[in-house]
């Protein structure tokens, strides 16, 4: 069997020993149960024929189009190149494609690449840009491309050549266990860091993100967060090496000043800036730099407990957000807590929505508390997952505080992961907070047939005023939309990341549109209040970008200049994160809040 990244994989659900985009064998069994669910709910046909075949980069013809790849073949090797021309295959997590969004929101076809190629190095890297210098096609990296609810390793313009630089570029390149800290290359995921400090023995925790098969380095470009005190993983990133849309190379913070004898810098990974400017951060969610290898800190292994708090009312969470800010800016709150809408209990034992409901229209609340009445926290309307790290003594201290805290709302009830059965999510929750990866999160996509997700992500202040605010915007919009509410809540000491998920059925067109129209919707809404999203699908991106506008769009003129002075040709990823080099600039690419029915996505055909 062939996967979808081209490696030969010999079972259904690749395992990190064989591949290295693979889960650890540790979690077999639950991934070849995963993958048994996903496929018995999957109505839809896979696609045996393209509709509309290959799809070029913009401006070229096939001819030329297959001279250029003839000569990126014979510089980076030809079986490292794959022009996109076979049928799409969705396939699923663990075997997700690099050829398209597997998690499409519009149709299957639409954002797709032209090609693929598969670097071996820094110094492939630097040639395949400077090849796209020439030709002027986009190019667009990933480093794992299960950035899925984003867009996953779908390109934004459609016909791109997508750099996946994961499949041949995963080296841990050091593990520093005094520094408490490590270098890897763009292919490394949560599993395959985790397994590897395991197998050394060392007393170090990594931060992961719910689902542990992404890269390390592109979850934090993106600004992806995970759950333990480490959780920002764009802070507690130390030092990058970067190809710029030129091609050069360029070292961040201190590794730019040159160790002895030809050596890395000794504080690479101690210190983050260089001296002047600190550039790092115009490399997080931009289209201005290839990030080829980047180092992280890493947690030293402490004790922790994790627990959760029920709360009875769908109108509490206003209470308790306030009561969280106090807590979160003590810092006696161990990590960024999650608090969880009860459908998500539902969703994540991995059941279906027709084994609670019949019909398609949303949940009232009433059905969903009766369904959650029977599930092992008991009726309620929010669940808190939090988690506290340090001694035992210490813990016992600041839980009686929180609880103090959280006994002050009526009906609250406190639970530890010795109250309720072993395959309750607390478990695996416990797990992802003391930076152990796992997979469970994929129960809830199971929720609808052919599931897909597509995530909103606002960012509001963090007090009860505001949550009421953005509560009340989401709700009403997924009602209007026929969408069941799936709200988690991240609140951290002064603002809180509202997740706002949309799960769909990825072969009903009708779900798709009104997936599309819901977000933009909502984005529309939540920026006339001044919350805005913290990232965002693809597909929206421009929209979301254009909300930032203070001062006439000044931040966008200014990335703008950016991205011409560092990228003349607009080579890189065009219209990543909004940001259009001048070349695409006013021609039709930008999709603004008045895009729902994005047949094609390009400006001739607009
Ligand atoms: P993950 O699989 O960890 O979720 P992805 O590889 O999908 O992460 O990366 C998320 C996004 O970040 C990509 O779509 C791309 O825009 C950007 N990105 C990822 N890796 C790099 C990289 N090495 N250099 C520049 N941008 C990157």
């Amino acid at each position: 069997m062939v996967a979808n990244d081209g490696t030969s994989a010999v079972r259904r659900t690749p395992v990190l020993e064989e591949v290295y985009s693979g889960a650890p064998s540790r979690l077999n069994d639950e991934a070849e149960k995963t993958y048994s669910r996903m496929l018995s709910n999957k109505t839809l046909a896979k696609t045996e024929t393209r509709k509309t075949g290959l799809r070029l980069p913009p401006d070229t013809t096939l001819e030329d189009f297959q001279r250029a790849i003839s000569d990126l073949q014979s510089k980076v090797g030809a079986e490292h190149v794959q022009v996109n021309d076979k049928p799409l295959d969705d396939g699923w997590y663990l075997d997700h494609p690099k050829t398209h969004d597997c998690h499409h929101i519009i149709d299957q076809e639409a954002l797709v690449a032209s090609a693929v190629v598969y670097p071996g190095s820094t110094a492939d890297v630097q040639t395949i840009v400077r090849w796209a210098n020439i030709t002027g096609y986009p190019i667009y990296p990933i480093s794992l491309g299960r950035n899925l609810g984003y867009g996953g390793a779908a390109p934004r313009v459609p016909g791109s050549i997508v750099i996946d630089l994961g499949r041949r570029m995963h080296k841990i390149i050091d593990i520093d266990a005094d520094n408490a800290s490590c270098v890897v290359e763009p292919g490394v995921t949560y599993f395959r860091l985790y397994e590897e400090i395991q197998k050394r023995g060392l007393p170090l925790w990594i931060d992961t993100p719910d689902l542990g098969g992404g890269s390390l380095l592109g979850n934090a470009i993106d600004r992806g967060v995970g759950y333990t005190p480490y959780g920002d993983h764009w802070a507690n990133h130390c030092g990058m090496e970067v190809v710029l849309p030129n091609g050069e190379l360029l070292r961040t913070g201190m590794g730019a000043l040159p160790g002895p004898n030809g050596k890395d810098n000794p504080t690479w990974q101690s210190f983050q800036h260089a001296y002047g400017p600190s550039v790092d951060g115009i490399f997080s969610q931009s289209n201005f730099g290839i990030v080829v290898s980047m180092g992280f800190w890493l947690m030293p292994e402490v004790s922790n407990q994790s627990y959760c708090f029920t709360f009875p009312n769908e109108d509490d969470f206003e209470q308790i957000v306030d009561a969280i800010r106090p807590l979160a800016q003590q810092r006696i709150l161990g990590n960024i807590p999650q608090l969880r809408h009860v459908v998500q209990e539902l969703a994540v034992t991995g059941r279906r929505k027709s084994d609670f409901h019949s019909g398609s229209a949303p949940m009232t609340l009433k059905e969903i508390r009766a369904a959650a009445s029977k599930l092992p926290l008991g009726d309620c309307s929010w669940v808190f997952y939090g988690t506290q790290y340090g001694p035992p003594e210490a813990i016992a201290q600041q839980l009686d505080v929180i609880k103090a805290a959280f006994s002050k709302i009526p009906g609250s009830r406190f639970f530890l992961p010795k109250d309720v059965p072993d395959d309750h999510y607390l478990h695996s929750r416990a797990k992802v907070c003391a930076g152990t990866p796992v997979l469970r999160e994929l129960d809830w996509l199971n929720w609808m047939p052919n599931g897909g997700h597509l995530s909103f992500s606002p960012i509001a202040p963090t007090k009860g005023s505001d949550a009421r605010i953005i509560h009340d915007i989401i709700t009403k919009a997924y009602s209007r939309h026929g969408y069941d509410r799936f709200s988690t809540l991240c609140v951290a000491g002064r603002e809180m990341h509202y997740i706002a998920e949309i799960v769909y059925d990825r072969g009903d067109p009708d779900a798709k549109l009104r997936a599309v129209k819901c977000m933009r919707e909502m984005i529309a809404e939540c920026a006339e209040y001044g919350f805005g999203e913290y990232r965002t699908h693809l597909l929206f991106q421009d929209q979301v970008a254009r909300t930032y506008s203070w001062g006439d769009q000044a931040l966008m003129r200014f990335n703008e200049t950016l991205k011409d002075s560092l990228d003349p040709n607009g080579i890189l990823a065009p219209g990543r994160n909004g940001i259009w080099p001048k070349k695409y600039r006013g021609k039709g690419w930008e999709l603004g809040p008045e895009d729902i029915d994005m047949k094609v996505i390009g400006p001739k055909i607009k």
